[in-house]
């Protein structure tokens, strides 16, 4: 029989429209005969009952006959308005056809046009004017919130300041919780900081959602920020807070100031850190070179790439290289050419990387003076990586490894194709957008997403099980090093460096309990260690089948 599924304790059970009216307890057509008469149903049916399965099969079939990613998008956001488990079901079931359409590239596209596509609302919007009572605002989330992504949509993607309209990102990644890692739908509560825009272009736009005014910045700016953590961690004990898409000024800053205090992490810093690692531990199980003798040049130089190098220096420190050696192994080219001590220009989260060197203007230049093992774009500017620079990472290594991580699909610094065809085919490539499998010389290969979908969400999982007190650097690189072993042979035979998509709520219960292996040997869990801490994981995963 019917229950509710309900991760903070009961609350009394609706019955009739109301019941049909709420999406957590919605199951429209699929109520059964004996559901139908015990909550009050009868006459507000159609007679017929289609079981989920059958339900699942008609919104694919409707989904799949619209031409335009964005309409999907709406058709989605529209189901989980309406019916929420049978949202997660379809996703669980097509995350490869989903996930592009909830979250990365659609989700950017979404953003820019939030407020043309506004339905109803999802999460919380905190405003510059509602300083002094973010508490009581708080209060009104109907849930005990465990995970709340927030964003103040200053760097959208690489979309740039897309103000209150950023609350699409919160939104999709906390659908990626519960999707890719089974986070119960009522322990995920996405917030939406409206500081403000200072892009016109939204600014002048008749439906953009948020205040019309400038971004605060300053001290205005870090007391409604330090109002806000205040407060989610007294509504909400314990509750982890996700940073993200916070300009890179903010993040590192924010990062630091928190990651001490509360349970929080930044995941365009560390979760992008994380699956870059394991890409890069993927492809090495490939070439079989040594970690450590591996030099790495980023095209780019903020959030992800300081995120990916930090993560790489601490995993080489931990592979026995001296820190300076580790670091001498991260070179970075930004838009004033590669990061040199001789710079002045250069921002506080640079300087570590900021080596003895002559300057070099320019991504090719560098290769060719450097010789790097691995070239990451990480700048958000598309077509970066051009023919001449994937030749010469070619000329230059057996196997190259090249992440063409930048989002969306047209901020990527090279598709697939473009990667594999101009390496003759022996580019250890991952994308940050989905690309098709490309067919090079008789060869298939399938590139994967270097996404942070594979990590976060089992990340926040593991937080959520043990209770985490922090979330360690180290549990990164222990989700780092899961996601990698958890790639097979046959990925490897065809080139893909993650694990294939749909086994994404397998690799997240290993990523969960590895990290939350990680809080009870620190001491950091709130609670005692399980016996069987991946069974203790699986039994806490939400599973949207009825
Ligand atoms: P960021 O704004 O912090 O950093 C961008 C960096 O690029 C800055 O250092 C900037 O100086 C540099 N840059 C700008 N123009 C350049 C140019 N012409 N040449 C060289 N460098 C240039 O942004 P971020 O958080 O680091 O994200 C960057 C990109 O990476 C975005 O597209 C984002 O979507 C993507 N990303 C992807 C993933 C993933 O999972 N695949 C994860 C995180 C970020």
């Amino acid at each position: 029989m019917y229950e509710k599924p309900n991760a903070n304790g009961n609350q009394p059970m609706p019955s009739g429209l109301a019941l049909l009216r709420d999406p957590a307890l919605n199951r429209g057509t699929g109520f059964t005969e004996a559901e139908r008469e015990k909550y009050n149903l009868r006459g507000f049916l159609p007679p017929h009952v289609h079981n989920q399965d059958e339900q699942a099969v008609r919104v694919l079939a409707r989904l799949r006959l619209l031409a335009d990613p964005l309409e999907k998008f709406v058709a989605l956001n529209a189901l989980h308005d309406r019916n929420e488990s049978l949202f997660f079901r379809v996703l669980c079931d097509n995350i490869d056809e989903m996930q592009p359409l909830v979250y990365t590239p659609t989700v950017g596209l979404a953003c820019q046009k939030f407020g043309h596509i506004f339905q109803r609302p999802r999460g919380l919007f905190i405003g510059a004017n509602d300083r002094g009572r973010i508490a009581q605002l708080l209060r009104n989330w109907p849930y005990q919130a465990g995970i709340i992504v927030v964003t103040d949509g200053e760097r959208i993607l690489g979309l740039g300041d897309l103000g209150a309209n950023g609350m699409g990102i919160p939104v999709g990644k906390l659908s990626l919780y519960t999707a890719c890692a089974g986070v119960h739908p009522q322990l995920c509560l996405p917030v939406t900081l409206d500081v403000g825009c200072n892009n016109a272009a939204m600014l002048e736009d008749p439906f953009y959602v948020g205040l019309r005014q400038r971004r605060l910045t300053g001290v205005a700016y870090d007391e409604l920020l330090d109002e806000f953590i205040t407060a989610a961690s007294e509504v909400f004990p314990g509750v982890v807070i996700q940073f993200e898409d916070f300009a890179n000024q903010n993040a590192f800053r924010l990062l630091k100031k928190y990651r001490d205090r509360i349970c929080t992490f930044n995941d365009d810093i560390q979760g992008t850190a994380a699956v870059a690692l394991a890409g890069i531990l993927s492809a090495l199980r490939i070439t079989g070179a040594k970690f450590t003798e591996q030099k790495l040049l980023f095209l780019g130089a903020g959030e992800a790439a300081t995120g990916i190098a930090d993560l790489v220096v601490s995993a080489m420190i931990a592979q026995g290289l001296a820190e300076s050696a580790a670091r001498q192994r991260c070179w970075a080219v930004d838009s004033r050419g590669l990061v040199v001590k001789s710079r002045t220009d250069l921002a506080e989260h640079k300087l570590p990387y900021a080596h003895e060197h002559a300057p070099v203007g320019d991504l090719l230049s560098a290769i060719k003076t450097l010789k790097p093992t691995a070239i990451i774009g990480v700048a958000a500017v598309g077509g970066t990586f051009t023919q001449e620079v994937l030749e010469e990472m070619a000329r230059i290594n057996e196997r190259p490894i090249v992440f063409a991580l930048s989002n969306p699909t047209s901020q990527a610094e090279c598709n697939a194709e473009e990667a594999y065809r101009w390496t003759k085919g022996r580019a250890l490539f991952a994308c940050g957008s989905p690309f098709d499998p490309v067919k090079y010389e008789g060869k298939t290969y399938v590139p994967r997403q270097g996404n942070n979908s594979y990590i976060f969400p089992g990340v926040g999982l593991g937080a959520i099980v043990s209770r985490a007190r922090r979330i360690t650097d180290e549990m990164f690189m222990v989700a780092a090093r899961t996601l990698a072993q958890l790639v097979t042979e046959s990925d490897l035979e065809q080139g893909s460096l993650y694990p294939a998509l749909p086994r994404i709520r397998e690799v997240s219960a290993h990523i969960a309990a590895a990290v939350a292996e990680t809080a009870y040997k620190n001491g950091l869990a709130g609670k005692p260690r399980s016996a069987d801490v991946l069974a203790d994981v699986r039994s806490q995963m939400f599973d949207p089948r009825y």
